[in-house]
């Protein structure tokens, strides 16, 4: 295929892979008049941020000190596998785009949008509050994603709904943590008053 001619579905497609390429993504793409080289800098920002997540999570969860520790460290564990999860597919969606995922970390944090905070407080609190505004930075990333992507191109909006639906679930687990610690804390004052 001449560069020109990439949305061209082939008459006699190579194989499924290609078929795919040309139907579900590039040539749904095309037909919308998506603006691409735009939604791949911002997949690639995203990407960018999810790897950071990653670590944040995971180091995080290694360094915190504090009450509901042994509960709440496996759980950022899975959230940080989580975060790895979103990086697949976001770096699976721009290979389909034909762009070109981050290939350099040292790219992650001028790319990024969302702040990486670095745990130097390993007080459990701290570090909830930390990873719940990545969260809510996150989730402002990916309805970003789905309305930039709505009604013009399903397989990324489809993405980003479904990466969407788990910081959702992410945030949510943090606040009623934050919850938890709250009401600990006001037990605790009743018992010293
Ligand atoms: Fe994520
Ligand atoms: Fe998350
Ligand atoms: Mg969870």
């Amino acid at each position: 295929m001449s560069t020109g001619d990439k949305a061209k579905i082939p008459e006699q497609p190579l194989n499924k892979k290609h078929l795919n390429n040309c139907i579900m993504g590039k040539y749904a793409v095309k037909i919308s008049k998506l603006d691409v080289p735009e939604l791949l800098k911002t997949l690639n920002a995203a990407l960018a941020e999810e790897w950071l997540a990653y670590y944040q999570y995971w180091i995080g969860a290694r360094l915190m000190e504090g009450p509901m520790r042994s509960e709440i460290e496996p759980e950022l564990l899975k959230h940080a596998n989580e975060e790895l999860g979103h990086a697949v597919k976001l770096a699976d969606r721009i290979i389909q785009l034909e762009g070109t995922p981050i290939i350099n970390p040292k790219d992650w944090f001028s790319l990024a949008g969302c702040t990486y905070e670095a745990p130097s407080d390993p007080f459990v609190e701290t570090i909830l509050m930390q990873n719940l505004r990545g969260e809510r930075c996150a989730i402002q990333r990916y309805e970003d994603i789905a309305n930039f992507t709505e009604g013009k191109d399903y397989d990324t909006f489809e993405i980003a709904l479904s990466i969407l639906k788990e910081e959702l679930e992410h945030e949510e687990d943090i606040e009623s943590w934050m919850k938890d610690l709250n009401r600990m804390k006001e037990e605790f004052k009743k018992i010293k008053m």
